[in-house]
């Protein structure tokens, strides 16, 4: 077996889910008379969240989805920010809202959350859209990297019901709201931290292996079972004989010849973000003017 087919490729599942949603733009623009937009807020300098908003705004622009790019100083009170936001719920014409993060440390992060509203909540962090997933409705906004997960491993391996996964990482845009999609698929699901007393004793159980770190090649052959399917979500920058690389959480050649399938990094979980991203604003724009919306990525 040469390991190309046991990559899986998130590059072809997100141009496959764009082409998607680019026909659901098309319906939406019919049915509200405008086309769905999205606001951007980005606060200060972070490069990494520079190169997010531009990619993200370039992908909508590419699909007909209107983007609004909010840019602010990070010396911005957390009451002025709490008002663009009150101001961008209130305008009829934008379905989307997203904050980028990280905030500067003086401004709360879930004050933030909590004040967008959640049928605008394209980055679906929201405690109500994070309650409906966890109640195990696909209705409302679902967080955009687990999202890009589920459809990949629903593209790739048919039925999940009845496998073991394992999320290793319990953050609450990634780890958490992927074990309640899991199980919504009827997989058996362990979540695992920084706390776990023997580690490996649970992700060698794993049939599907959800690794969401942020440490650098943390997961080698000595973690999986043998026929794994293991999905890396970490984006790890590092510095390599003086040339910038990203690395995921698994040490990629030290397991390729152990799982049955694998995404890359870069390739895998980031451009399917992107593309959930779009899904979900279209969403929003069917959703939050009350037209019904045929949901693509579980139904399918
Ligand atoms: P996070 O909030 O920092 O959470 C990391 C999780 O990993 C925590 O739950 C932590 O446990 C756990 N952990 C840390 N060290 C561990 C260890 N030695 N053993 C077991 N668990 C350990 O990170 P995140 O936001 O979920 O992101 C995780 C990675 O995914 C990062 O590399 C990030 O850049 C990447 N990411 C990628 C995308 C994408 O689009 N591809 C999107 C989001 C994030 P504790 O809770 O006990 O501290």
């Amino acid at each position: 077996m040469t390991n190309d087919i046991k990559i899986i490729d998130g590059i072809n599942h997100s141009k496959n889910l764009i082409e998607s949603v680019k026909k659901l733009v098309l319906k939406s623009e019919k049915l509200n008379k405008r086309k769905p937009s999205i606001a951007v807020i980005l606060i200060g300098e972070n490069l990494a969240s520079k190169i997010y908003v531009k990619n993200k705004i370039k992908t909508a622009e590419k699909i007909g989805i209107v983007s609004k790019r909010i840019t602010l100083p990070s010396s911005i009170s957390e009451k002025e920010l709490l008002n663009k936001i009150k101001n961008l719920n209130e305008q009829r014409e934008i379905d989307g809202i997203l904050v980028q993060l990280p905030l500067p440390d003086h401004i709360s992060e879930y004050k933030i959350i909590l004040s967008i509203d959640p049928k605008k909540d394209v980055d679906g962090f929201h405690p109500i859209n994070l309650g409906n997933l966890f109640l195990g409705n696909n209705n409302g906004m679902i967080p955009c990297t687990p999202l890009g997960c589920i459809y990949m491993l629903k593209k790739e391996l048919g039925s999940l019901s009845g496998l073991n996964a394992t999320i290793v990482g319990r953050s609450n845009i990634v780890g958490k709201p992927m074990q309640s999609l899991l199980l919504k698929e009827n997989c058996t699901t362990t979540i695992t931290h920084s706390n776990t007393r023997n580690l490996s004793g649970f992700t060698q159980k794993a049939d599907i292996l959800i690794a969401a770190i942020g440490m650098a090649e943390f997961i080698d052959n000595s973690y999986i079972k043998n026929e794994a399917t293991i999905i890396d979500v970490g984006i790890n920058r590092k510095k390599i004989n003086d040339k910038n690389k990203i690395l995921g959480d698994v040490n990629f050649d030290n397991v390729i010849s152990k799982v049955n399938l694998i995404t890359p990094v870069p390739g895998g979980v980031g451009p399917m973000t992107i593309a959930c991203l779009m899904y979900n604003t279209v969403k929003a724009s069917f959703l939050r003017n009350d037209y019904e919306f045929k949901e693509i990525i579980f139904d399918e």
